[in-house]
C-alpha cells in the first residue's frame, strides 16, 4: 500500500491504537526548556514517578535568558527562578542541559539540528510550539501542552489523534530577494492562519528540493502559524550533508546502516493526501505582514487590503481590529513606512544562513539613525561562527547590536522588548498583540527584508539593494 512519508514514520512508532480514537505514539526525543516543564517535573513528582528515559530528553535555556552579560546573574527574578528551577530539576533526573555558559546553550529549535539531535524518522516533542522546525529533516516534530511533557517524562510516550495529511507543492524556481521566510509567510497569507488546522503539512517540490537545510527549517518551523500540528521535508542528501559529522549524528557503521533507513523516508508516488495545493515559485515576492497574524501579510509592493472589500464579516472585523492595534489604515501601501526597531533572531531566522544574508547586504554600510537592530544569534554555536565568519564586524561597523543567544525580542519574557506603539520589522514568527512586548507593533519579514530596512529606516523592497 501507496503510504506518505508521515505515515511511514507515524505507523511505525504507534504503539496501541484505540479504534477510531488516539494513538499512543513512542517519542524518540524530548527537549525541554525552562517554561513549559516546571509544572510537568512537579506532576511526575506528585506522582512518585522519575522521568522513564532520561537519555532521550535534552534541555536547554531559551526564553529567559539575558541576550547580555550571560556570564552574570539574571536580574529578573522569575526569569532567574524558572532557570534555576530548571537546572535542578536536570540534576535531580540525570537529564542532560545545555544551560547559560555552556558551549551547545541556544534556542531549543536551532541547537537539536545544528548538534545533531534532530535526525530523519524521528518522533520528537517538546512543550513549545515550533517544534515543528525538526520536520524539515523528515521527522514528525510537534509542540505539546504541559501535561503531554509531564506523560512523555512518565511513559516516553504520548496520547495522539492522527492529523490528516496535506502536501505543499511548491514548484519552479524563486525570484531574486525571495527566501524560504518569504515562502512560508507567502503560504500562510494564501490559506490563512487556520488553514492547515486539522493537518500536517508536507512541503515538496523542485523549489523545496532546492533550498539549504536552514531554509528548510525556516519553512517547517512556521507550519504551526497556519494551525498544522507540524510540517515535514522529506530527507535526501542535502539533509545527509547538513548532518554528517555533528555532534550527536550517527558515525561510521551506524551512519551506514541509518542511510538505508533515512533513504526509505518519502512519499511513496501514488500516495494520498487528505488536501495537495500547488504554488508556482515564481509567484512569490518579498513578504511582510501587516496585522497581528501571521496570515495577514502581504507582497511588499502591494497594499494593505480595503476592508470595506472583504465579503467575509468575521475577516473584515478581525483584519480591522488588527490594523487598529497596529496602527495602519485599511488600503495603505507598507513600503516607504518608518520603522523604529530591527529584529534579526528566533528560531524561524537566527542561523548561520540567516545571518550571511543579512551580512551581504549590509556589509560596509551603516544602519539609518531612527532604527535600533538587534541581531541575536541562535546559539552559543552560531554565534561562535558569527565571530569566526567575522560577520561579527561587519554587524558593528553597520550599528548593529550584537547579542548573545536566545529567545530574546521574539517574545516579551525577557529583557529584550519594543516598547509600546513602535514598529519592529521582525524576523521571528508571530506578530500576535504584545507579543514583542505590550503595545509592541510587529512586522514579519525575511532577514533580507530586515537588513534592508536597517539601513533605510523604512519597509524598503531588498530587491533594490542586491
Ligand atoms: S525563538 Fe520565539 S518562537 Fe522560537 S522557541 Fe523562542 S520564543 Fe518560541
Amino acid at each position: 500500500m501507496a503510504n506518505t512519508l508521515f505515515d511511514k514514520i507515524w505507523d511505525s512508532h504507534v504503539v496501541k491504537s484505540i479504534e477510531d480514537g488516539p494513538s499512543v505514539l513512542y517519542i524518540d526525543k524530548h527537549f525541554i526548556h525552562e517554561v513549559t516543564s516546571p509544572q510537568a517535573f512537579k506532576g511526575i513528582e506528585n506522582r512518585g514517578l522519575k522521568v522513564f528515559r532520561p537519555k532521550q530528553v535534552v534541555a536547554t535555556a531559551d526564553h529567559n535568558v539575558p541576550t547580555v552579560d550571560q556570564h552574570l546573574p539574571i536580574k529578573d527574578e522569575l526569569s532567574r527562578l524558572q532557570v534555576q528551577q530548571l537546572i535542578e530539576n536536570c540534576a535531580k533526573h540525570d537529564i542532560e542541559l545545555y544551560g547559560l555558559g555552556h558551549s551547545f546553550q541556544g534556542i531549543v529549535h536551532v541547537i537539536g539540528p545544528e548538534l545533531g539531535i534532530t535526525q530523519p524518522g524521528l518522533t520528537i516533542v517538546c512543550g513549545d510550539s515550533h517544534t515543528s522546525t525538526h520536520g524539515a529533516f523528515g521527522a514528525i516534530a510537534f509542540g505539546i501542552g504541559t501535561s503531554e511533557v509531564e506523560m512523555v517524562f512518565a511513559s516516553q510516550c504520548v496520547l495522539q489523534t492522527k492529523p490528516k495529511a496535506m502536501r505543499i507543492n511548491i514548484e519552479g524556481d524563486l525570484n531574486k530577494g525571495v527566501v524560504s521566510k518569504d515562502i512560508i509567510l507567502y503560504i500562510i497569507a494564501k490559506i490563512s492562519a487556520s488553514g492547515a488546522t486539522g493537518y500536517f503539512v508536507e512541503y515538496a517540490g523542485s523549489a523545496i528540493r532546492a533550498l539549504s537545510m536552514e531554509a528548510r527549517m525556516t519553512i517547517c518551523n512556521m507550519s504551526i502559524e497556519m494551525g498544522a500540528r507540524g510540517g515535514m521535508i522529506a530527507p535526501d542528501d542535502i539533509t545527509f550533508e547538513y548532518m554528517k559529522g555533528r555532534e550527536f549524528a550517527p558515525k561510521g557503521a551506524e551512519w551506514d546502516k541509518k542511510m538505508i533507513e533515512w533513504k526509505q523516508l518519502f512519499s511513496d508516488d501514488d500516495a494520498v493526501f487528505d488536501l495537495e495545493i500547488n504554488i508556482n515559485a515564481a509567484d512569490i515576492e518579498p513578504m511582510i505582514t501587516y496585522g497581528t497574524n501571521p496570515g495577514l501579510g502581504i507582497g511588499i509592493r502591494e497594499s494593505i487590503p480595503v476592508t470595506d472589500r472583504i465579503p467575509d464579516e468575521g475577516e473584515r472585523k478581525n483584519i480591522i481590529k488588527s490594523l487598529q492595534y497596529m496602527g495602519l489604515n485599511s488600503g495603505a501601501p507598507l513600503l516607504g513606512m518608518p520603522v523604529q526597531h530591527i529584529f534579526i533572531g528566533s528560531c524561524t531566522n537566527s542561523r548561520i544562513e540567516d545571518l550571511r544574508l543579512v551580512a551581504d547586504v549590509i556589509k560596509g554600510k551603516r544602519k539609518s539613525d531612527n532604527v535600533q537592530v538587534m541581531i541575536v544569534p541562535g546559539s552559543q554555536q552560531v554565534a561562535a561562527q558569527v565571530k569566526a565568519e567575522g560577520l561579527d564586524k561587519i554587524f558593528e561597523a553597520a550599528g548593529f547590536e550584537v547579542r548573545q543567544a536566545g529567545c530574546s525580542a521574539c517574545l516579551g519574557m525577557n529583557e529584550d522588548k519594543i516598547p509600546a506603539g513602535e514598529y519592529c520589522i521582525s524576523t521571528s514568527n508571530r506578530n500576535f498583540e504584545g507579543r514583542q512586548g505590550a503595545g509592541a507593533r510587529t512586522l514579519l519579514a525575511s532577514p533580507l527584508t530586515a537588513a534592508a530596512a536597517a539601513l533605510t529606516g523604512v519597509v524598503t523592497d531588498v530587491r533594490e539593494m542586491l
